[in-house]
């Protein structure tokens, strides 16, 4: 070889051309593909691995779908047995032993007196097709036609989901305030905040000329997910069922994100005992694949055939998958296992909270974790709140990525760190998670300067 010619530079990695075409093809609308930079090829219960042979734990889990990991051998087995058997994958919304098996295992599952009478529809795939389906019921079913939402809520990304949503610009929905302690409206937290919150409600209601006709149905998650991991309190998830059911308003109960054993009970609803008259549910009900369905009360009942259809109402592999992670969670006991571990690792992030003045609050309900991180160098409200501090929670999700933990932000300044993983997790694991985020957050507080830019964050009790 000559001397002046230059050596070829070496091919760049595999993962490096296609996230590098992905940005050239894909609509700036992309989202999680933005803050986490992996290609991930392949991918079994909490370990993701990237193309660059690189492992991640991944407690986003498909944004909370993933209720037994990636890849549960359960959910292999059901989905190849049905590919095996020569069943049709498309069928409509004709009935199929594969859908039959689905909703008894789903309605041996619902809420108190809700399974004697249930129906059933199975909606267009996603979350937010299942919300726009419940309104359309309700409106059908009482004649009215307004709806009562909650400040912080998301429902998804059609236009009448998005309508009911937190983010939501131009809308008709009225809009109610959600019991939030840390930043509660009223400034008082607690069991009062949830109180005024109730009253608030029931006032609008009350009032004639309160601007607000009786609506149509009341939509609200138990636990707050993208709107920053808000545990509704019990109480005042019961006042909401008191005070809908005495003006006969439907009410509607998003378990989305919240359902399969997510928080610690099978539905996020049995912990308070409320009975919905609509759930909506979607993600883990799939069992990783796209399936999304209404469970109602048949008094709501008044749809004429075809007024809900859809050419995606069928997905045998989401049922069968679906299915195989309904009966896990219950006969294994998942939800209870939630519940107690993620009683012990919000204990722990407790106590990383008090490591940290950056750290303004540590919530959640079983395996749905979330940790809000704030401005230390701001002013508290009378409260102790201190304004969110987005930079610093990208900063984190970016210092645990590097350490191999995928994490998800969301709230209202996305600075809630959010911890979702699969309800499988063995102790280790969740040993390993917080381990990873607890490095990287100190990582974080040492590289990030303060929202003013100031100072940089610092933990609690040294010196900056
Ligand atoms: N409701 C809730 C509570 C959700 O968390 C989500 C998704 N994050 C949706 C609805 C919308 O679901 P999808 O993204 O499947 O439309």
């Amino acid at each position: 070889m000559a001397l002046t010619e230059t050596v070829p530079a070496a091919a760049p990695p595999a993962h490096e051309g296609i996230l590098r075409r992905q940005s050239l093809r894909e609509s700036a609308a992309r989202t999680y593909a933005r803050s986490l930079p992996i290609v991930p090829v392949r991918a079994r219960g909490l370990t993701i691995e990237g193309a660059d042979g690189r492992r991640y734990l991944d407690c986003l889990s498909g944004a909370g779908t993933l209720a037994l990991g990636h890849n549960h051998p359960v959910v292999l087995e059901a989905i190849r047995t049905v590919l095996d058997s020569g069943a049709p994958l498309h069928v409509l919304d004709l009935a199929t032993p594969v859908k039959d098996a689905f909703t008894t295992e789903l309605f041996a599952t619902l809420p108190g007196k809700l399974a004697e009478t249930a129906r059933i529809q199975f909606c267009g795939p996603a979350g937010t097709d299942a919300v726009e389906a419940a309104f359309k019921l309700v409106r059908t079913a009482t004649g009215r036609d307004g709806l009562m939402a909650f400040s912080g809520a998301y429902h998804g990304m059609t236009a009448e989901a998005l309508a009911a949503s937190g983010g939501a610009q131009h809308t008709s929905v009225v809009r109610l305030p959600y019991p939030y302690d840390y930043r509660c409206p009223f400034q008082t937290g607690g069991e009062r905040g949830a109180e005024l919150a109730a009253r608030w409600t029931r006032s609008l209601l009350d009032d004639p000329k309160s601007g607000v006709p009786t609506p149509a149905g009341m939509i609200l998650e138990p636990v707050q997910g993208e709107g920053g991991v808000i545990p509704a309190p019990d109480g005042w998830l019961r006042r909401m069922r008191e005070i809908t059911a005495a003006r006969q308003i439907p009410l509607i109960v998003d378990e989305v994100q919240t359902g399969v054993g997510r928080t610690g009970a099978f539905w996020a609803v049995d912990h308070s005992g409320v009975v919905p008259d609509v759930i909506v549910l979607s993600k883990a009900i799939g069992g990783s694949l796209p399936l999304a369905v209404i469970v109602y009360r048949e008094e709501l009942d008044a749809w004429q055939p075809g007024a809900h259809a859809g050419t995606f109402r069928g997905n045998q592999l989401a049922m069968a998958a679906g299915a195989a992670t309904l009966a896990y969670v219950r006969t294994n006991g998942l939800d209870r296992r939630a519940g107690e571990l993620g009683a012990r690792m919000l204990d722990r992030l407790t106590a990383l909270a008090a490591a940290h003045d950056c750290i303004g609050d540590v919530r959640g309900r079983g395996l749905m974790l979330g940790v809000e991180l704030v401005d230390r160098s701001a002013d508290a409200d009378a409260m102790g709140a201190r304004p969110a501090d987005p930079r610093l929670a990208a900063a984190v999700q970016h210092a645990c990525l590097e350490r191999g933990l995928i994490v998800e932000l969301g709230g209202r300044h996305s600075a809630v760190v959010r911890l979702l993983p699969p309800l499988t997790i063995t102790d280790e694991q969740a040993e390993a998670i917080l381990d990873r985020l607890a490095d990287a957050i100190a990582a974080a507080v040492r590289t990030t300067p303060g929202p003013t830019g100031s100072s940089p964050t610092t933990m609690r009790g040294t010196s900056p």
